[in-house]
């Protein structure tokens, strides 16, 4: 009889002891492999992590494993060493991040059986390679081969600049070298495009996708294949940075500075932040793209107060011969009378186009018809009973809806107070706007393009399909139209609303709007065709907006860098956030007082700061009230040492049943 330990998929900061009888023939080679154990009255599947001389317990209270499962290679010592890190930065439980990371086929107690199964290869045509521009050179040059071990590269490069091909010849470098490749994105139902240029390069590298949109089984089969080293590149979204490579040599990091990264329930973790320890762990390199990096990339890369961790490496061009950024225009809405929200200049400009079939995007970054219907005699407005916020009028299909809880209802006719029939939407969403510009513009075609038109991939795929063949002259769209897209004939952005986040309350909001437009503002003019934005604003002075006129991207964050050092905020200070839910705010504050005096001295003493409990800016979501408390400190280092002690601390706490709490290390919204 062995000692076999074994992680569970558990919230809890230890692993569990069985004994192996011998005819299991358990070995050192099977750390890493999965096992069936019994646990309570069921079984669950686990990995080994060590076959230990004793156990803590008393071997007459070990219970056996039932079986080992040696469908798969054992999880590799590389792999242990980046899930071990993530539980301990992100201090979560160490069983769980491990069997989380795993595609869920694999988390079965029984898998289902490995089937061979015939797939419908897709007719690939090879792609020659373009000649590369000569920053596109430059920039290859400055980039070090794989095999070079672990350098990070921030690699800026303005829209259309080229950057896909850089990544390509990077791959053609790590496949010629006999590695593997890992390409993350953002969103991948956002970025088919990229997947067919992939697999169009390199139609023998066996590419494979892994993303939550696949089935159960792809994905099980997809995640095999490149553990098992068949597939040389990988491309995928966050959940993919966990995938076991044993030929790893490349890792790309696309859009980085895409919020999409990060990870919103479970294990809170960033997949840039982790795809970067992991390509220092196994000694590659790593590029991190993007046309507007995160404040925290760009400090990384340049001198701003922190040293110049990664190496910065620009394309200023687009790479399309005479293919030249956007004039971008601000239009002054202070002095005009807007009709339906668009100023006579953007009307204009849109006739233009359309006389001369060219395409426009009106960019509204709000779904729905209006934010929230309301009845003037009384004053009642739609409000979400399970949140502290509005119910959207969405009129395509007659619903309110909540975009937190996803509550919905039908629309009433009457007020529902008042009985009062004089009801109305108050503001602007897409549907409103695709509706007030058919009204305008009766001959044009008009397509709109947002999470409600585009549900699933197939949707998204047919719609970028029909802008493709010139079926739609005017667009309307959210930012999911602002992401990687090479639209020929678009020739027209116009932006509308977007001063709502120049001021808001989370003090990453201008950050976020600075690259949201800036995406957007370079889909067009991508080809031959010169390309115009305009942007409605009442703060036409603002420098976010003079920054956009000039594509000055570094201007913009530096200014916004300089804010951050002299409020201390990220990357200048390092934070993380305890989060508490419960029925009632005051259960959620208290907890997070409680929690609060767990502390084991003074915050000057302790070089951290902790910030009184606030409720939450959405303070009620989905019934549940929702409270904060901000962990602050300068140094990572000290940050980290005091989470540790004080999460398991704030662990002991005696908690009303309801009540759900988490924390999060290095969180993005507030
Ligand atoms: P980015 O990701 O930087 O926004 P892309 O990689 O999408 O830019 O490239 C923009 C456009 O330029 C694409 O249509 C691409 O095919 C084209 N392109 C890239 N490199 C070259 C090159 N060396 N020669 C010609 N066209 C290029
Ligand atoms: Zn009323
Ligand atoms: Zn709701």
């Amino acid at each position: 009889m062995h000692i076999v330990r074994v992680a569970l998929n558990l919230p809890l900061d230890r692993f569990f002891d069985y004994l192996a009888s011998e005819h299991l023939k358990i070995s050192a080679a099977d750390i890493g492999r999965r096992v069936v154990v019994s646990f309570g009255k069921g079984v669950k599947s686990g990995i080994i992590v060590a076959l230990p001389e004793a156990s803590d317990l008393p071997v007459g209270q070990l219970k056996a494993v039932d079986s080992i499962l040696r469908d798969l290679p054992a999880l590799p010592a590389d792999w242990f060493r980046l899930t071990e890190f993530c539980a301990s930065y992100y201090h979560a439980p160490l069983g769980e991040v491990m069997l989380s990371t795993l595609p869920a086929g694999l988390r079965r107690v029984d898998p289902p059986k490995a089937r061979t199964i015939r797939r419908r290869e897709p007719e690939i045509v090879a792609q020659v390679p373009p000649e590369l521009t000569v920053e596109q050179e430059n920039a290859l040059g400055a980039i070090g081969n794989a095999g070079g071990g672990f350098c990070a590269y921030l690699l800026h490069g303005v829209t259309g600049s080229g950057k896909t091909e850089i990544y390509l010849r990077l791959v053609d470098r790590a496949l010629n070298a006999g590695k593997q490749a890992l390409l993350l994105v953002p969103e991948i139902n956002l970025t088919p495009q990229l997947e067919s240029r992939v697999a169009a390069r390199f139609p023998a590298a066996g590419l494979v996708s892994l993303h939550s949109e696949l089935s159960e089984a792809a994905r099980t089969r997809n995640w095999r294949a490149a553990f098992e080293g068949r597939a040389r590149v990988v491309l995928g979204t966050r959940l993919a940075v966990f995938t076991p490579l044993p030929d790893l040599g490349l890792i790309v990091v696309d859009e980085e500075h895409d919020s999409s990264f990060k990870q919103q329930d479970g294990m809170r973790y960033s997949a840039r932040d982790v795809a970067v320890f992991r390509a220092h762990e196994r000694g590659v390199p790593i590029i991190l793209g993007s046309a507007t990096p995160s404040l925290e990339s760009w400090a990384n890369a340049t001198d701003h107060g922190t040293p110049n961790r990664y190496t910065l490496v620009s394309l200023r061009r687009r790479a399309v011969e005479n293919a030249r950024l956007p004039a971008v225009q601000r239009i002054d809405t202070r002095s005009e009378k807007l009709q339906d929200g668009l100023s006579g200049a953007l009307l204009m400009a849109i006739e233009k186009r359309l006389a001369r079939g060219e395409q426009s995007l009106v960019f509204l970054n709000r779904r729905g018809y209006a934010p929230v219907l309301a009845c003037a005699a009384c004053g009642w407005i739609s409000r979400c009973q399970r949140c502290a916020a509005n119910l959207v009028l969405h009129l395509a299909d007659r619903r309110l809806r909540c975009h937190h809880c996803g509550f919905e209802s039908g629309v009433p006719t009457l007020c529902p107070t008042c009985g009062n029939q004089d009801i109305h939407p108050f503001g602007r969403g897409t549907q409103r706007l695709e509706a007030n510009l058919a009204e305008r513009f009766p001959e044009a075609r008009i397509l709109r393009v947002d999470r409600d038109s585009a549900k699933s991939r197939k949707q998204w795929e047919a719609l970028v399909e029909k802008i493709y063949a010139g079926e739609a002259d005017i667009l309307v769209g959210t930012q999911m139209l602002a992401k990687g897209h090479d639209f020929p004939r678009l020739t027209l952005v116009g932006v509308i609303g977007a001063d709502a986040a120049l001021f808001a309350a989370d003090w990453r909001a201008p950050e976020r709007l600075f690259a949201q437009l800036m995406q957007v503002a370079g889909r067009s003019g991508r080809a031959e065709l010169a390309g115009e934005v305009l942007v409605q604003t009442q703060f036409p002075d603002h420098p976010l907006y003079a920054a956009l006129v000039k594509h000055d991207y570094p201007a913009y964050a530096a200014e916004l860098l300089r804010e951050r050092q002299l409020a201390g905020f990220p990357p200048y200070a390092y934070q993380a956030m305890l989060r508490a839910e419960a029925p009632e705010m005051a259960q959620a504050l208290g907890f997070l007082s409680a929690a609060r005096a767990c502390k084991q001295a003074d915050d000057a003493r302790i070089g951290v700061t902790l910030y009184d409990p606030v409720p939450m800016r959405l303070a009620r979501k989905a019934g549940f009230e929702r409270g904060q408390l901000l962990v602050e400190s300068p140094s990572r280092r000290v940050l980290q040492a005091f989470l540790g002690e004080w999460r398991a601390a704030v662990a002991g706490i005696k908690a009303p049943s309801r009540l759900r709490w988490h924390l999060e290390v290095d969180p993005l919204e507030f």
